[in-house]
Parts: structure tokens; sequence; C-alpha cells
């Protein structure tokens, strides 16, 4: 933990997580985009109380059973994702056989051999979309955007998200994939494009996501997994998301926590 921040600080956890950030930039992993798009995530996460709502544990729930139920699972992971979550994101491809794809806003090889060490680093055996390993294209994008490993994201029919780009997010979902998008911002085109949105901080949406995997795999019971998610509605959730932060309760809590 850094020194400078004392333990009793108020914003101690979003601190903390601005420093793996910001030493994630300095290692080449996270591109400076990506410091500002954590900005816009922490806004969103101040208006929810910075803690998982009933939606989002819902939207929790779906994408666990989605996953278990998937044949070819992938978890896309840009330099945000690795520098926060590298673990977690490790732990969760092990608990649903999800294959790790390194997929980048900015395309840029160092940042992809980076972002690849960082997960082998945490446990990772494989990671796709490295390099030249990204040779398949996604044909309703332009530019480097569009490149995906052909055995990963291109052949998945689950995808997880963490933290995506609209355009990207609704050209997988062209393809005919399933999207599992997390994301604070319930109003982003990602949000809107994916069939399950988790509305929460990637730091408490993995390890919660890796939990309830576990919880539903001991059903053993393909059934009531595919009920879970039939009785799921993307759209409806959204709303409840947004009324939170309108209402503003979870945020005057919060706040009222900190004086
Ligand atoms: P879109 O392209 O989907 O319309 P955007 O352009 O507003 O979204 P991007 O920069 O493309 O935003 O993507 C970053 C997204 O990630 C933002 O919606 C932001 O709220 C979200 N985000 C940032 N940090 C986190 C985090 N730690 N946990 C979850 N979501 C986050
Ligand atoms: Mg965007």
């Amino acid at each position: 933990m850094s020194a400078q921040i004392p333990t009793n600080h108020p914003r101690l956890k979003s601190l903390l997580v601005r420093e793996k950030l910001v030493n994630g930039f300095m290692r080449g992993l996270v591109a400076g985009e990506g410091l500002i798009a954590h900005g816009r995530g922490e806004a969103f996460d101040y208006l929810l109380g910075e803690r998982t709502t009933e939606f989002a544990n819902l939207a929790i729930i779906t994408a666990s059973a989605s996953l278990l139920l998937a044949r070819h699972p992938v978890i896309s992971v840009n330099g945000n994702a690795a520098a926060i979550c590298a673990k977690e994101i490790v732990e969760l491809g092990e608990v649903t056989s999800a294959l790790l794809e390194v997929n980048l806003f900015h395309r840029d090889e160092r940042r992809e051999r980076s972002i690849e060490k960082e997960l082998i680093k945490n446990g990772a055996r494989k990671v796709y979309g490295v390099g030249s390993r990204a040779s398949a294209r996604i044909s309703e994008l332009q530019s480097e955007r569009r490149r995906v490993d052909p055995r990963g994201i291109y052949v998945a029919d689950v995808v997880i998200v963490p933290l995506e780009d609209g355009d990207r997010a609704e050209a997988l979902v062209k393809m005919g994939k399933k999207i599992i998008a997390i994301d604070l911002n319930p109003l982003s085109r990602t949000a809107k494009v994916a069939q399950i949105t988790i509305v929460d901080n990637i730091t408490r949406a993995l390890p919660a996501i890796v939990s309830m995997v576990r919880q539903l795999r001991c059903l053993k019971d393909d059934a009531r997994l595919t009920k879970i998610i039939k009785g799921y509605n993307n759209k409806e959730n959204l709303a409840q998301s947004l009324r939170i932060i309108q209402r503003g309760k979870n945020a005057a809590a919060l706040s009222e926590k900190l004086q």
C-alpha cells in the first residue's frame, strides 16, 4: 500500500485503485486515454454509492449462468482491466474455462506484450490476441480495432468485455456473440448493446462473478441456469441502475459516511 495514503482516508479503496492504474501506466500496460476513461467510471461509481446494487447483482447472477452454459467463452482484456484486476481475470478464466484475449482500443504490440506478461505473472497459462496472433478481422469494424484472435473472440459464443468501447461491443453483437459488459455507465453504448450489462466497478464485479459461478456450478442444473437467463431483462435492469443514480440516495449515503 502507498505510504502516502492514510489508512483512514475516506476514499482509500478508490485511491488505491487509482494508484494501480497509474502504476500500470508507468509500466506500459495502460494508455493515457485509459486513465481518463477510469475517471468517467469513478464518477458513476460515486453516484451508485460505490457498492454492488441489487440490479448489478442480478446481472452478475445472469452473467455467471451464461458463462457456465457457454461452449467457448472468452474474457476480453484491456490495459485498465489488467492493471486493476489481473489476478481476478485469471481466476475467472480458470473457473469458467474461458480464454483470455488481449483486446485494445489503441492497438500497440508493446502494450499487448506487457498485458500478456502481467496476466502470466498472475497465473495465466496462455494469452490470446497478442501481436500476429490477432489475425482475424471483425468485418463490421474499420481500422486496427477490428483485429481479433481466430481461436479466441472470433469463434467465441460468449465474450465478457470489461470497459469496452461501444463500437466494438456493437460489432461483436452483430457477429452473433453474447456480450457480457462490465460498465459503470448505464448510458454508454456498450451498456446498451450488450445482452447482459453489469453496472458495477470491475474491482467488485469480477470477484462476485467468480463466487457466483462456483455457487451455481454446484447446482448441476442446466435447466435452472437457462431459466435465470430467460427471466433477465437487460433494458429494465439498466433503467433500474439509472434510477438509483437519479435518486441520488446511494451517493448521499456515501457522502454522509465520509463526513
Ligand atoms: P461507449 O463507447 O460504450 O459509449 P464511452 O465512450 O463513454 O462508452 P469508453 O471510454 O469507450 O467510454 O469506455 C470506458 C467505459 O468504462 C466508461 O463507460 C466508464 O464508465 C467505464 N469504466 C471505467 N472504469 C471502470 C471500472 N473501474 N469499472 C467499471 N467500468 C468502468
Ligand atoms: Mg467509447
